[in-house]
């Protein structure tokens, strides 16, 4: 195996010229109209390694928001309120072979297949304690002690866009509030709408793909939130869960626990080694950065990362 130790600046940025182009064959996500504004030919990868060392290669300071990615910080949040059984009792841990915005089994089983995917994301949200917008503070606080910065916020204008065109949300919300589910008001879809519009980096990225790869211990070494059985849950759900309809060939191809957004975003956990951050805004058929994608698989491929 080649040892990661010798993974450098130059190493990622090889990969990211490489994989450059990419973006063209993919398509910025428009169904949020504040998400189509943005630079289709922007490209980021960065890497944390043992003992938080920080590579970073490409448009560094570029940030956008972190939409489904925000997903698995809710699912932490939600875990540590509430028990895994509580908040397993309300969705299950299926895979799936559907798109991220699917109505999933509400009129059949009445849960969610799985805490990833909108539904399910909602429905978790929802399940954060406190009044108005303190469930979100509870996120972007979690956020920002990842990520060990203090300054990160969200995108109020993707927010609002999220707000006003987000009517399949809604409608999810409504059914599972309907099917007893969830018992508050469009507070707590609002809180979703924030969390997807929090602003970062592929740097910020790559340091949550690390605190789940090692034990929800920080960057930095911090262990406050450490917690090995929380850690294994949110991985196990991004490995068959984190990539949309595309994680089963995801497994295989790159197998290791990884989430995206719309936004363009990656995050990636090598479990025991490192987080993986990658952002390039072109997605693919399936809603995953495609230029992101590829320049994970090559890492991967060269650094022989995969868990199987
Ligand atoms: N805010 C987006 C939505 O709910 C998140 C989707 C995603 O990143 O997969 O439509």
């Amino acid at each position: 195996k080649t040892d990661i130790s010798t993974i450098s600046e130059k190493t990622l940025s090889s990969i990211l010229e490489k994989n450059r182009t990419y973006y063209t064959q993919g398509k910025v996500a428009d169904y949020i109209p504040e998400l189509g504004k943005m630079d289709a030919k922007a490209i980021a990868f960065s890497v944390v390694g043992k003992n938080g060392r920080v590579l970073n290669v490409g448009d560094v300071h570029k940030k956008f928001t972190m939409q489904s990615i925000s997903k698995i910080i809710a699912l932490m949040i939600a875990v540590n309120e509430k028990g895994e059984a509580n908040v397993f009792d309300k969705m299950g841990y299926f895979g799936t072979d559907k798109p991220f915005n699917y109505f999933s089994n509400l009129e059949t089983t009445g849960k969610p297949l799985n805490p990833m995917m909108n539904a399910g994301a909602i429905l978790t949200t929802s399940l954060i304690s406190g009044e108005g917008e303190k469930p979100f503070l509870k996120i972007l606080d979690m956020v920002r002690y990842i990520t060990k910065d203090q300054t990160i916020g969200y995108n109020t204008s993707v927010y609002e866009s999220e707000k006003s065109t987000g009517h399949r949300n809604r409608g999810m919300f409504y059914l599972m509030k309907n099917n007893g589910l969830i018992s508050g008001n469009e507070d707590q879809l609002d809180n979703y709408f924030k969390q997807c519009s929090i602003e970062l980096t592929a740097e910020d990225l790559a340091k949550i793909g690390y605190f789940f790869a090692n034990e929800c211990v920080r960057f930095d070494g911090d262990a406050q939130y450490k917690n090995v059985e929380l850690a294994k849950l949110v991985e196990s759900q991004m490995l068959i869960a984190g990539m949309y309809e595309f994680s089963g060939e995801y497994a295989r191809t790159v197998g290791l626990p990884s989430k995206s957004g719309v936004g363009g975003g990656i995050t990636v956990s090598v479990p025991g080694k490192m987080g993986i951050g990658v952002f390039s805004p072109a997605l693919d058929q399936h809603g995953n950065s495609s230029a992101g994608y590829h320049m994970i698989l090559d890492l991967v491929k060269q650094y022989d990362l995969s868990l199987f």
